[in-house]
């Protein structure tokens, strides 16, 4: 008797994975965005590896969501995720990493701030690191902006639990491994260049000189930018909780202090003044600081809310280019 084995073939993989993949978050940059693809392409394709361009389009109202689209009808290397409406820049940059499937993930600035200034970054990586950031060698924005930038990165730098680099923004080459353990990281609050510190893995800074932008004005907001330098605080410090206890000692021994003083002035001042201004004083300066403590103790607790919440980071509107488009979004 004969047995027959049908030889069963290994399944064919139609699809090529990437080995680059760049994430760009786009916020109404209709006037960089012809410009920036085309550029972008020409680097990518000199890289002569299969690589994917995601364009994450952060709620943009000017535009730019038609033109990401048309981008798209025009290159099946990229990839557009429209979120249902502006989420910010870090929610943004998460949304990229969790649809992006190359060996290195490429975060990028849709301005043109960093064009072609990432080849350095993937030697790098090409050399083992799995973490390359960009620092900024110089910036080209105003004296103002330039210098509260200068004192946020220091002061976080000094009370940071995690040592976050200096002038190291949200422009860097995340290897898989890494871009696979951020988007497990549950946090909402996020402040990238933090987490990415936090991750550990082999990081390396590369030093470039930021361009300025190619067109249109900054879109972080002063307010934004306020509060991610906040996220980054209170998300990485538990000084400023410290700050309210160590103050809260120092003013109760302070007021030890003065009762002594008070009582044995009381005993030995035949007429000892009745001190109306001084209980203002005291009561304005410590209800100062009770606010201060409260307001500290708010700032966390508001952040311990937003985690309760379980709210996905980002809702995504659309997704053009992916294979699976159907699927519903794993946000
Ligand atoms: N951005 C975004 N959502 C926002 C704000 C900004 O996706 O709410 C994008 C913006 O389109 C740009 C990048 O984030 O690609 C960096 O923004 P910007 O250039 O304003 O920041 P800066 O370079 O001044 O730090
Ligand atoms: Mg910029």
């Amino acid at each position: 008797m004969t047995i027959h084995l049908t030889q069963t073939k290994p399944p064919v993989l139609s699809v090529v994975l990437p080995v680059f993949s760049v994430v760009l978050p786009v916020f109404n940059e209709r006037e960089s965005l012809a410009e920036l693809h085309r550029r972008l392409s020409s680097v990518m394709i000199a890289l002569a590896e299969p690589y994917e361009i995601i364009y994450v389009d952060d709620g943009s109202r000017d535009g730019s969501g038609d033109l990401l689209a048309a981008i798209q009808q025009n290159d099946a290397q990229v990839r557009v995720l429209h979120l249902s409406r502006n989420f910010g820049h870090q929610a943004a940059i998460s949304a990229g990493l969790d649809h992006a499937s190359g060996d290195a993930v490429i975060v990028l600035d849709a301005d043109l701030q960093t064009r072609r200034r990432f080849c350095p970054l993937l030697a790098q990586w090409r050399l083992g690191f799995d973490v390359v950031y960009a620092v900024r060698r110089e910036r080209k924005e105003n004296l103002f902006k330039r210098s509260a930038y200068d004192i946020f990165y220091r002061l976080l730098r000094q009370v940071a639990n995690v040592e976050i680099p200096l002038d190291a923004g949200d422009f860097c080459v995340l290897d898989r491994r890494v871009a696979d353990v951020l988007r497990k990281m549950p946090e909402r609050n996020r402040f990238m260049r933090g987490i990415r510190s936090w991750i550990g893995f082999r990081q390396i800074g590369v030093p470039y000189n930021r361009a300025a932008r190619f067109a249109g004005q900054p879109k972080y907001s002063l307010l934004k930018l306020l509060r991610l330098a906040f996220d980054g605080f209170f998300s990485f410090s538990y000084l400023p909780l410290r700050l309210a206890s160590l103050f809260g000692l120092l003013v109760s021994f302070l007021g030890f202090l003065l009762s002594v003083w008070t009582v044995y002035k009381r005993f030995t001042l035949p007429e000892f003044p009745s001190g109306f201004a001084t209980i203002v004083v005291g009561v304005m300066f410590l209800g100062g600081i009770q606010l201060i403590a409260l307001g500290v103790i708010g700032e966390y607790v508001g952040r311990i809310f937003d985690e309760v919440k379980q709210r996905p980071l980002y809702i995504i509107g659309e997704r053009r280019g992916f294979d699976d488009e159907r699927q519903a979004p794993d946000a």
